[in-house]
């Protein structure tokens, strides 16, 4: 059989070597000139991720295939935040050195509601996570033990109101998953104990250097690889292969037609419905991003920063009425020669293109201002990333899809598309979700999914 995997991201990447360990002859695809997705870089500086969490995903994948994994150091502390009147705080895996910088308060809160997150994250994690999207049956099973248990009518503002600084704190982790914080269910608290119960590693060389790894072990697999092909749209047949139900039989891009036993679509969803002219649904987008992309003239420490607006609540108030914030909290990463900033916005579907068009260069001034004013860098060279930019690999520029909003909003898409008997759809947004680590699961499981599912 004869497999074609669209996206070349952490999702396609183990796709590709899921089914190519099946003995399937694999072709990936992507419009970009190399492999990472939204981890490609801009000449070592990062363009999307740079934290990595849930380090075993990673082993697991190399395991598989009897290879090492790049070296990941886990990184002390996890993050540093700071607030406007000039609080700092740095929290570590070893509860007693976090402590030491919170008030008897603070630290009775802090272990509370890492306690909640842990048991959120155990409780959800077997169902959600590490697994193929639930059924009506596992769902069920899940909502009648631990979803009792995920405070089900709170809201995440509700379950971590904490004081001025924890609360926001312990709000951004929502973020991660694209949601506004002030519209996010309480279960979503479940990903702070990813960073601050697990960890937070660094790869040397950035998370593009982890995509690079899993491209070399791909094409040392027998993968093939086609970077600056652009697929525009998918054959669909309901003869031959499947008879009386619909299939993909073939790839569109500008440089021909590919035929295709199966596909794996590890794109945004959304753009795989353009591509079969499905409808995209009308439900909310989750954020945007707008990053400045800094090279350094001298080294500076790898560390990650984030420095918080002066009222949390007002920023995202102004994301969801679809602006950019006046006063966005930043999120700093520096490494090496390289440095990266990042603030959250609407995604296109709030944001008005032409508005954002005309706006971005006052607005990446600003950052820099900002910038300068909190944390002074060497910048030699920088360049802006709007969500125009990011709508090239995200639909609208939403990182993560669908907004995990409301009750049932933490539930992503599941891997089918229409009735399609041969194409899964993975990837960070779809389930298990956003994130390296779950896109690089995303991947993996959905390809051995498919596989099942066409009985090998
Ligand atoms: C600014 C930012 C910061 C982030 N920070 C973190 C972080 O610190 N830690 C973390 O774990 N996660 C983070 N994430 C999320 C993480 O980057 C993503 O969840 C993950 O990279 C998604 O991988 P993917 O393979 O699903 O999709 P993608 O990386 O989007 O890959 C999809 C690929 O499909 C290709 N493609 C799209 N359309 C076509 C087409 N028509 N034809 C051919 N190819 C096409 C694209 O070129 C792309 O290479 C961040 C994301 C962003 C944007």
């Amino acid at each position: 059989m004869r497999a074609i995997v669209i996206g070349a991201g952490f999702a396609g990447l183990t796709a590709a070597l899921r089914l190519r360990r099946w003995g399937l002859e694999t072709l990936l695809l992507d419009k970009q000139e190399g492999p990472g997705g939204k981890a490609i870089g801009w000449d070592g500086v990062p363009t999307g991720p740079t934290v990595l969490t849930l380090p075993e995903v990673v082993r697991s994948i190399f395991a598989e295939f009897g290879a090492e994994p790049p070296a990941m150091k886990p990184v002390s502390p996890l993050t540093r935040y700071h607030w406007p009147d000039g609080r700092e705080f740095a929290p570590e895996l070893d509860l007693e050195a976090t402590a030491a910088q919170l008030s008897p308060q603070e630290t009775q809160d802090y272990r509370r509601l890492l306690g909640e997150a842990r048991k959120l994250y155990e409780g959800a994690k077997n169902t959600f996570l590490f697994a193929e999207p639930p059924t009506l049956s596992k769902l069920a099973r899940y909502g009648l033990s631990d979803g009792l248990q995920a405070h089900p009518l709170l809201s995440l503002p509700q379950l971590v109101e904490s004081g001025p600084y924890l609360t926001p704190f312990f709000l951004r982790f929502a973020t991660y998953l694209g949601a506004n914080p002030y519209q996010a269910p309480a279960v979503l608290h479940n990903i702070a104990w990813v960073e601050l119960g697990l960890g937070v590693y660094h790869l040397e060389g950035g998370m593009r250097a982890l995509a690079d790894a899993l491209y070399q072990l791909a094409k040392a697999q027998g993968v093939e690889f086609s970077f600056g092909t652009e697929v525009t749209g998918l054959e669909t047949e309901t003869e031959g292969l499947f008879p009386g139900m619909p299939y993909v039989d073939g790839v569109l891009t500008p440089q021909g037609h590919f035929d295709t036993d199966l596909v794996v679509s590890a794109t945004d969803r959304h753009f795989t419905l353009g591509w079969l002219g499905k409808p995209v649904p009308d439900y909310e987008l989750g954020v945007a991003g707008f990053a400045l992309l800094m090279r350094l003239s001298e080294p500076v420490a790898l560390e990650h920063r984030i420095y918080f607006s002066r009222d949390y609540r007002k920023e995202w108030q102004e994301i969801k009425s679809g602006s950019l914030s006046t006063d966005p909290t930043l999120y700093l990463h520096t490494d090496c020669e390289n440095a990266f900033l990042l603030v959250n916005t609407p995604s296109l579907q709030k944001l008005e293109r032409r508005k954002l068009e005309a706006e971005s260069q006052n607005y990446a001034q600003m950052l820099l201002g900002k910038l300068k004013s909190l944390h002074p860098l060497p910048i030699a060279e920088w360049k802006a990333m709007s969500p125009i930019d990011y709508s090239a690999t995200a639909y609208q520029g939403a990182l993560y899809g669908r907004a995990p909003h409301g009750l049932l909003g933490a539930l992503r898409p599941n891997w089918t598309v229409g009735n399609l008997q041969n194409l899964v759809q993975v990837g960070g947004t779809v389930h298990p979700g956003g994130g390296v680590p779950l896109s690089l699961l995303s991947g993996w499981n959905g390809a051995g999914w498919l596989l099942e599912r066409l009985g090998r």
